[in-house]
């Protein structure tokens, strides 16, 4: 298991998660679920939850377009 930063905080994440767990828990229900898909617009969504955390939106505040 590795052990990285996580973006959300000054937790860790492990390898292969976007977040911790106690970020990952403070999204909102709908942002989890377009996050959790994995098809060829996975990566774009990783991309927009990185901008809105780069620009200090709170957790319960992001918006994930699907
Ligand atoms: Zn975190």
């Amino acid at each position: 298991m590795t052990a990285l930063a996580c973006p959300g905080c000054t937790g860790v994440r492990r390898d292969g998660q976007y977040l911790c767990g106690s970020c990952w828990s403070l999204l909102p229900h709908v942002a989890r679920r377009a996050l959790n898909r994995l098809d060829d617009d996975a990566f774009r969504r990783l991309r927009e939850l990185r901008a809105q955390l780069a620009h200090g939106v709170p957790l319960n505040r992001i918006e994930i377009t699907p």
